[in-house]
């Protein structure tokens, strides 16, 4: 018998599948579309920023920043994000109890369900989810009632042969979720995996049904900036009509500044909200690490941290184009991410990949033929659901990488697609 088994509450899940597919991409020097990190450093500021609060910087005449933060977080950033949430949703907060800085937004997801969930309670996710909301959710001794995305087809008076457009959810699935034992609905907008923005009118739903079930929402907005259309701006549920009390809106540094190792995360929303937060935070970190919450102080709300966002965009969207026009071309059925930096690619097409996938028997099976002879990574979707076949049609690339790497992708997948040898592997896997 194994001497020291891991708790009976995390049997289900096992490995996370970035490690698994991260590991397994480094053993094959395989191109990494799998994990979402960037493959280049975020904006040159923010490192100096770290440089001086860490007192390394000899020009500075700042005090360092190395022992313990605030509970709540750095005063400076507190008060940084307080006023940036202030400019965006017009509603002016405390920063002393409506704002608490976290150890990424993986921390301020867990904090959050053990600081709102008691035993018993239900929490409604939707499916396909980031992979540790099912796993906080069993944490804190609740029960996760699953909705389901789909690919939705919408008829274009232009487009008449992309049968679908986007993943969207059954309203009245929706409003079946809700029992009287929901304590919690958690959403992520933009979406991982499959780059949806959740649109005005279902934003709206979720409101109302909150609102007649006495029910929290907690948003996970950590791809607020990434998102393409202009003429679209990032909605945030916490703005609708009743939802300011009973909305947790987190974010983190990770994603908008391409420092996704830096875990700087945090959670806004009423001061009840952040108290339950908090009663859960300052046992499992207490605080986050300082200079790094010093230095993201510079980037929230600022005209440099604003610059870096808007190259850090038109980037990315030239990413998106290219991949989404390069896997469609090998035959991948592609569903247009709105936001976030991820493409759901259906490989269930005969002709995919001039038809080498024609033997794979499920996502996970094309992911490690992929990693294994055509030396690229991407995520088997069906780890992102709780009903795995929902998901087995797709694998989920990630395009938070620079072009010249995406191209080497591509150009990898071609010449496996067409029998020849791919070319030598260049680029490094990543550590998990
Ligand atoms: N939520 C979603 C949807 C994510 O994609 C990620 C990124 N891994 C996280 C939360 C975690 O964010 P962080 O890296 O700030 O902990
Ligand atoms: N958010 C990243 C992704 O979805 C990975 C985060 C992690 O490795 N835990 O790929």
């Amino acid at each position: 018998m194994e001497p020291h088994p891991a708790a009976t509450r995390f049997a289900p899940f096992g490995t996370t599948i970035f490690t698994e597919i991260s590991a397994l991409a480094q053993r094959h020097n395989a191109i990494n579309l799998g994990q979402g990190f960037p493959d280049f450093d975020g904006p040159e500021f923010l490192k100096q920023a770290v440089a001086s609060a860490l007192g390394l910087n000899p020009s500075s005449h700042t005090s360092t920043a190395n022992q313990y933060a605030r509970m709540a977080g750095v005063p400076a950033l507190a008060k940084a994000l307080a006023a940036d949430w202030s400019t965006r949703t017009r509603k002016s907060i405390d920063w002393e109890s409506q704002v608490t800085v976290t150890s990424g937004c993986t921390e301020a997801l867990a904090a959050a369900m053990l600081g709102l969930i008691n035993p018993g309670d239900e929490v409604i996710l939707f499916e396909p989810f980031y992979d540790s909301y099912r796993a906080c959710v069993a944490m804190a001794g609740g029960i996760a009632r699953v909705v389901t995305l789909r690919p939705h087809s919408s008829i274009s008076p232009t487009i008449t042969s992309t049968p679908i457009t986007t993943f969207a959810f059954d309203p009245e699935q929706l409003a079946a979720a809700f029992t009287n034992k929901t304590r919690v609905i958690l959403l992520n907008t933009p979406h991982n995996p499959t780059g949806k923005a959740f649109t005005h009118d279902e934003l709206a739903l979720i409101a109302r049904l909150c609102l007649k079930h006495n029910v929290t929402a907690i948003t996970d907005e950590v791809y607020e900036h990434l998102v393409y259309d202009p003429t679209s701006p990032h909605l945030q549920l916490a703005t609708f009509d009743g939802m300011a009390d009973r909305t947790l809106t987190l974010s983190s540094l990770g994603k908008s500044f391409s420092f996704t190792g830096w875990k700087v995360g945090w959670a806004i929303g009423s001061a009840a909200l952040n108290r339950a937060l908090r009663s859960a935070h300052q046992f499992l970190t207490f605080s986050t690490c300082t200079p790094m919450q010093t230095a993201a102080a510079a980037a929230i709300g600022s005209a440099q941290g604003q610059a870096a966002i808007n190259d850090l965009v038109a980037m990315l969207r030239t990413n998106r184009e290219f991949l989404t026009r390069e896997l469609t071309a090998l035959g991948f059925n592609v569903i247009p991410a709105a936001g976030a930096y991820f493409l759901m690619a259906d490989w269930t097409n005969p002709a995919c990949l001039a038809g080498r996938l024609q033997s794979a028997t499920s996502d996970a099976h094309v992911c490690r033929l992929l990693i294994e002879q055509a030396g690229v990574a991407a995520i088997p979707a069906s780890a992102f659901y709780q009903h795995p076949h929902e998901g087995q049609r797709f694998i989920r690339f990630a395009f938070c990488k620079r072009n010249d790497t995406l191209q080497q992708a591509v150009a990898r997948l071609q010449s496996w697609a067409a029998h020849t040898t791919a070319p030598a592997p260049t680029l490094a896997g990543h550590k998990a």
